[in-house]
C-alpha cells in the first residue's frame, strides 16, 4: 500500500480546528484510495512561542524535513502582537517557505456556483471564474538587496530592489506552463515591462521557456491593466504567473471575486516537499467557537493530492465532496444565505467526509 508522511502544523486562532476537519477527509480519501497517510504533528506561530519561545522551533523544522508535505493552519494573533518583529509568529511562515525552497505560490480563485450570492459582485461577471495565479514567492523586490532603511546625507532613504534572476523566471514559468497543460490552456504573465528593467528579463524569459509549450497560448499584461481586467471581466484568465509583489496584490483581488476568504485554499512548491495552507489568517475573532469554515483547509489538502502525491483523482473526489454538500444547502456561518442550513465546523467536516 502506498504510504504519504504529512506534517501537520495547526498554529493558532482557528488553525486547529480547521485542521482537524482537514484530516478528517484526507482519512476518508486515503480509504476510499486505498493509500495510508502518517501525520505527524508540529508547533508552529504563537502555539510554539508559548511552548519554546520560538516560532518555528527546530524540533518543528525535523518534522518538517521528514515529511513529504505540510499542512498548515494559520498563524499568528492579537496575544502576540506586541512581539518584536523578528520573533512575531508570522516569522515561522517565512522560515518554513525559505526552508521548503517552495518558489511558486499556487492561488486558485475558484467561484461555486451554489456560492454565487455570496459575492458581492454581478453574477454575469464572476460565474464560472476559475482563475490559478501563480506567484513567484522567493525573489523579487521582497528579498532583492540593498533592502533597508538608510541615511543618505541629511535624509533616511528607504531602499527595497527588484531583482530578477533568469532562473529564477525560468523555473516559475515552467509550473505555469506545466500548470496550464492540466487545466484552460492559457498563461497571462503579468509584468511591468514598460517602466521595470528587471519585468524587461522576465518577460523575454517566459517568452523563451514558452517555445517548449507550444500548446499553451501565452499573452502579457502590465500589471495596472490586469489589476482593471481582474475586475471587468475575469473570466478572461486562466493562469496568472506574475512577481512576487503583484502576484501578493493580485491573487487577494482575484480570491475576493469570489467573496469567501473561507474557501480559498493554496500551495507552495518548487522544492522536495509542498507546503499547503488555507489564503485566509488566524481569525481570532472566531476561533474556539467552531464556526469556522473549514474548506480552504480540505481544498488545500486536495491540492496536496494532486502537487505532491500525483493523485489528482483525490483532489477531484474532495472537490466533488465538497460541492455536494453545498448543493445540499449546508453552510457554515461566513457563506450562510437564506433557505440554507447553518452547521458547525466540525459538522461539515463530517458531511464532507461523509460524501467520500
Ligand atoms: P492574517 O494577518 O493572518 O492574514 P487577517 O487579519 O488578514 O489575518 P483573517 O484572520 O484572515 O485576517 O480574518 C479576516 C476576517 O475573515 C475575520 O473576520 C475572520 O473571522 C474571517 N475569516 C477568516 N477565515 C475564516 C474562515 N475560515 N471561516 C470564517 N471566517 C473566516
Ligand atoms: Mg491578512
Amino acid at each position: 500500500m502506498k504510504e504519504f508522511n504529512v506534517a501537520v502544523l495547526p498554529g493558532d486562532g482557528i488553525g486547529p480546528e480547521i485542521v482537524k476537519q482537514a484530516i478528517k477527509v484526507m482519512d476518508a480519501v486515503a480509504e476510499k484510495f486505498n493509500f495510508k497517510i502518517n501525520y505527524e504533528y508540529g508547533l508552529i506561530g504563537g502555539a510554539a512561542i508559548d511552548e519554546t519561545g520560538n516560532p518555528f522551533p527546530e524540533e518543528t523544522k525535523e518534522i518538517v524535513l521528514k515529511s513529504d508535505a505540510v499542512l498548515l493552519g494559520a498563524v499568528g494573533g492579537p496575544k502576540w502582537d506586541n512581539l518584536e518583529f523578528s520573533i512575531r509568529p508570522e516569522r515561522a511562515l517565512l522560515g518554513l517557505r525559505k526552508l521548503l525552497n517552495a518558489f511558486a505560490n499556487l492561488r486558485p480563485a475558484k467561484l461555486y456556483d451554489e456560492l454565487i450570492d455570496a459575492s458581492s459582485l454581478k453574477a454575469e461577471i464572476v460565474k464560472g471564474v476559475d482563475i490559478m495565479v501563480v506567484r513567484e514567492l522567493n525573489s523579487g523586490i521582497y528579498f532583492g538587496i540593498p533592502k533597508g532603511i538608510f541615511i543618505d546625507g541629511d535624509e533616511r532613504v528607504g531602499i527595497n530592489t527588484l531583482r530578477y534572476y533568469e532562473h529564477e523566471v525560468e523555473r516559475i514559468a515552467k509550473v505555469a506552463f506545466e500548470v496550464a497543460r492540466k487545466r484552460g490552456k492559457k498563461v497571462t504573465s503579468v509584468d511591468k515591462a514598460n517602466v521595470l528593467e528587471a519585468t524587461v528579463l522576465w518577460r523575454e524569459v517566459v517568452e523563451k521557456v514558452h517555445k517548449n509549450y507550444q500548446d499553451v497560448e501565452l499573452n502579457h499584461m502590465y500589471v495596472d491593466n490586469a489589476a482593471m481586467q481582474i475586475i471587468r471581466w475575469p473570466k478572461q484568465f486562466d493562469v496568472i504567473v506574475t512577481t512576487n509583489m503583484f502576484g501578493d496584490i493580485l491573487s487577494d483581488a482575484c480570491a475576493m471575486l469570489t467573496g469567501s476568504l473561507g474557501m480559498l485554499p493554496s500551495a507552495s512548491i518548487g522544492g522536495r516537499i509542498g507546503l499547503y495552507e488555507p489564503i485566509h489568517g488566524s481569525a481570532p475573532d472566531i476561533a474556539g467557537q467552531n464556526i469556522a469554515n473549514p474548506i480552504a483547509t480540505i481544498n488545500s489538502a486536495g491540492m496536496m493530492f494532486t502537487y505532491s502525491f500525483h493523485m489528482p483523482e483525490a483532489e477531484k473526489a474532495i472537490d466533488r465532496a465538497v460541492r455536494a454538500v453545498l448543493a445540499k444547502g449546508y453552510r457554515t456561518k461566513d457563506i450562510m444565505s437564506e433557505g440554507c442550513k447553518e452547521v458547525s465546523t466540525e459538522e461539515i467536516g463530517d458531511l464532507i467526509a461523509e460524501e467520500i
